[in-house]
């Protein structure tokens, strides 16, 4: 198996983790990508194990300039800036590169913006991202306006990159911007989460611009991305640079084995994790027996959501037992109570709900799990769920064992149907309720 891995500090919310092990699987290959938290005063001490452990890893702030002295090699454009964001190994050699420029232009691309010689392009801010795509639209012979609102460390970037690719520059503040742009390219950390109100320039700015990119993705639609949209402006979000600078990472250590389309499932996973909102509720599925119930408890607990029996609350509300409901008045009678079970606490705020096994064999409830809930199928093989129903004795589905496997078979790609993703959980309910947390990209 190959080893990859994210390093940088911080590190716990990095989406490369979440978006390499995607692609790992799109691709069947047998590797696995994790994020290891390095903070520089460690990196001298740490990098030998990096390059023993890992077969490539990316660098993250603040490491992308500190790595470079340590690498065998390094590629012109990655020296020329200064910025390493992928390192791949091999033996005890290791090349260093950047993507960052690439996920930026590959972005553009895809939404037919071209960059040509002479094209105007405005850069608001001048920082880290302002440089890498500063030096990427230089490169394509555009002339440069930085908008900012500290003029001395923003001409300081407009020297260097003249000096570079001998581009023309323009220095200005934010309230002094003026002309039309092929390309405005909002690289400041205004209108990022928690301040999603805030644009870092005027209505009459963006309707200055043929086209938008904001850099930021949380929000995935920033203000500046809403106003340029309702301008009928082109306008990209920055998830699509992080996928693509990730494509071409993974180019660079497993070789270019992507087809066009595979983005566009890696953008939905990566939208996914971060639309997650606390504040929608989580359903978990699965068939009598896969730990519903005890794992539900500890992730509410965990996540500090509340805890909803579905079976419970149904019981609550009839003021009998469920095999009485059943016995009296059918399964129809019952599904049709998980209804309105599932409708009533799809409007609840931070819930985590166990359902019952034969819930989604009523097309409304699948459907309304998978509408309302961020749903989650408990995948415990069969042979788990007998050995664990004959230590139980209240397990009465399961004395007839031909029939338990005949309605399980039925019921598996019903669950698979509604389910958001599935897990496994068979290391024990903390390892389980580390996986669900992972890939909801939970922040406590
Ligand atoms: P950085 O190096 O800290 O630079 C931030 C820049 O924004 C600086 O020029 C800073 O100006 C300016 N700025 C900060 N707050 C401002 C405010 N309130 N008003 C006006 N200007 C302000 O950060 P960075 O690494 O370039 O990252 C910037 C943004 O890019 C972040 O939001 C990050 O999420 C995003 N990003 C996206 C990707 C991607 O793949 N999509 C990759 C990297 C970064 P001063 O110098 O005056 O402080």
């Amino acid at each position: 198996m190959k080893h990859f891995a994210v390093i940088g500090s911080p590190i716990a919310h990095s989406l490369s983790p979440l978006l390499h092990n995607e692609i790992f699987r799109m691709k069947n290959k047998n590797a696995v990508y994790s994020a290891v938290h390095m903070p520089p005063e460690k990196l001298e001490k740490e990098f030998k194990r990096l390059v023993a452990d890992f077969d490539g890893f990316n660098c993250t702030i603040p490491l992308k300039q500190q790595i470079l002295p340590y690498l065998s090699q390094v590629s012109s454009s990655a020296a020329a800036l200064g910025s390493v964001n992928t390192v791949k190994i091999d033996g005890e050699k290791t090349f260093g590169s950047s993507t960052d420029a690439e996920g930026f232009l590959r972005s553009l691309a895809k939404h037919n913006i071209n960059i040509a010689k002479d094209d105007k392009v405005l850069i608001i801010g001048a920082g880290g991202v302002a440089r890498v795509i500063a030096h990427a639209c230089a490169e394509k012979g555009a002339k440069l306006t930085f908008a900012v609102r500290n003029k001395e460390k923003a001409k300081a970037l407009a020297a260097e990159t003249e000096k570079l690719t001998g581009a023309k520059t323009a220095v200005c503040g934010l309230d002094e911007i003026k002309g039309k742009f092929r390309l405005i390219v909002q690289c400041t950390p205004v209108g990022m989460y928690p301040n999603p109100d805030a644009c870092p320039v005027s209505d009459e700015v963006i309707a200055c611009g043929e086209a938008v990119f904001d850099t930021i993705y949380t929000p995935l639609k920033t203000k500046f991305i809403k106003k340029a949209e309702k301008l009928g402006k082109k306008a990209v979000g920055g998830l699509e640079m992080l996928v693509f600078q990730g494509l071409a990472s993974e180019e660079i250590w497993n070789g270019p084995t992507f087809d066009s389309g595979d983005e566009i499932h890696l953008l939905k996973t990566l939208e996914w994790a971060l639309d997650f909102s606390p504040k929608k509720n989580i359903a978990l599925i699965g068939f009598m027996a896969s730990g519903k119930s005890s794992l539900g408890k500890v992730l509410a607990q965990e996540l500090r959501f509340n805890f909803v029996d579905t079976d419970y609350e149904i019981e609550k509300a009839e003021g009998r037992k469920i095999s009485e409901i059943f016995d009296v008045n059918g399964e129809e009678y019952f599904r049709k109570a998980e209804t309105e079970t599932l409708k009533r606490f799809s409007h609840g705020d931070r819930l985590v709900l166990s359902t019952g096994g034969g819930i989604i064999s009523s097309p409304e409830n699948a459907e309304l799990l998978k509408r309302e809930f961020i749903t989650v199928f408990l995948d415990v093989p069969f042979e788990t769920l007998k050995m664990r129903a004959e230590r139980s004795c209240e397990r009465p589905l399961f004395r007839d064992v031909t029939a338990a496997k005949e309605l399980y078979d039925r019921r598996y790609p019903l669950y698979k149907k509604a389910a958001d993703f599935a897990i496994t959980p068979s290391e024990g309910l903390v390892k389980a309720v580390g996986e669900i947390e992972e890939k909801l990209k939970i922040e406590n």
